[in-house]
């Protein structure tokens, strides 16, 4: 077999990668310094005109790299990625094997990153490329997320209305003011995400979660557009379980590290109450009355033996907590901002 010079292209081919000469120099890899994560769900409307008004953001100025994660979408939405991706080698895609939710799309997506800073836009064009340099500033600053705020939203009035009280709320309970908590376009040092692990529909709490970590939290105005393809993807229902989700992050927040200082302090106080209460009844049995019919010797068994239980919940919520913590101090991720060596 004739020998084939591998470093040189055959014609009319152009070289994948500039092969090294000598053993060990590998192919220099320039990573990028941005990464943009954009799940969608059935949005190949979309795509080309996204690609190429963040090209026209970015391009020349930032070495970026976009990385589509299609959610098991139904329509072209994966060969309008692939195509893109032929065309601009920025640009990435991952497809995910059904639609599992935006948290799962951002989640994947988020861990292909490789740029110290991460970026998630919405895929649907409400969100405008224009204002990335903006967030890309604040990150600059020293800030560890940034948060957009839709200053003049383009959705139903339903949806503002409930956003406000929500936001409110949030706000109210966690200390983090924000007016738009929830906005699906966002900067993160990449810190961020790698410290906080996003599951369900907790992502929409990240910056709560992140300010509990002692992450520098702000927000910037962003351009908000009106839906131009499709319809939205979400219903009312939703605001409902952010209820839910908002009383999981208060206690992630407040007592993640220190669960007994919850369950121990609701045991103590219903089991001293119980145990007053059998004791006045020990006390009158003493003093010869009957108290086998009383509703309130059922009431203070009651409170006891709950009492007892949420402190056994609370032991296993430091066991676990005590667990986690052990991993994580392998894992090397402390709340470090700076270091002097
Ligand atoms: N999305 C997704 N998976 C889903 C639902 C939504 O990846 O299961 C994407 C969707 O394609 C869009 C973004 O999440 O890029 C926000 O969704 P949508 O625009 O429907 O929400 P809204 O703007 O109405 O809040
Ligand atoms: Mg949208």
């Amino acid at each position: 077999m004739a020998a084939v010079d591998i470093t040189q292209p055959s014609p009319g081919e152009p070289p994948a990668i500039a092969l090294s000469k000598k053993i060990g120099e590998g192919p220099v890899v320039i990573l990028p310094r941005v990464s943009l994560v954009i799940p969608g769900l059935n949005e190949a409307e979309s795509l080309p005109e996204l690609a190429r008004r963040i090209d026209a953001a970015l391009a020349g100025k930032e070495h970026y790299e976009l990385i589509f994660v299609d959610d098991g979408s139904t329509d072209n939405t994966w060969g309008v990625i692939k195509q893109l991706s032929d065309d601009n080698p920025n640009i990435h895609g991952v497809r995910l094997r059904k639609n599992f939710g935006k948290a799962m799309a951002l989640s994947a997506g988020f861990r292909k990153a490789r740029g110290s800073i991460v970026i998630m836009m919405d895929a649907d064009l409400q969100d405008d490329p224009a204002d990335l340099p903006n967030f890309l500033a604040k990150i600059e600053e020293g800030n560890d997320v940034v948060v957009g705020w839709k200053v003049n939203r383009l959705d139903p009035t339903n949806r503002r209305v409930l956003s406000r009280i929500f936001n409110g709320t949030v706000g109210l309970l966690t200390g983090v003011r924000l007016h738009d908590m929830n906005c699906g376009f966002k900067a993160y040092r990449s810190e961020v995400i790698r410290t906080i692990p996003i599951y369900g529909d907790l992502f929409r709490f990240i910056p709560a979660l992140a300010a509990a970590q002692g992450f520098r939290v702000v927000e910037v105005p962003v351009t908000h557009h009106a839906r131009k393809y499709g319809r939205s993807r979400y219903g009312l229902e939703r605001i409902l379980r952010g209820f839910f989700d908002l009383l999981s992050v208060l206690f992630l927040t407040r007592y993640q590290k220190k669960p007994m200082h919850l369950f121990g302090l609701v045991g103590l106080v219903l089991a001293a109450v119980g145990f007053i209460i059998e004791a006045y009844l020990t006390a009158l049995w003493f003093l010869g009355h009957k108290i086998g019919d009383r509703p309130l010797l059922l009431l203070g068994v009651l409170m006891i033996v709950t009492g007892i239980q949420f402190f056994s919940m609370g032991f296993i919520g430091e066991f676990l907590t005590y667990q986690s913590q052990k991993r994580q101090h392998l894992q090397d991720d402390l709340p470090i901002r700076d270091e002097i060596r």
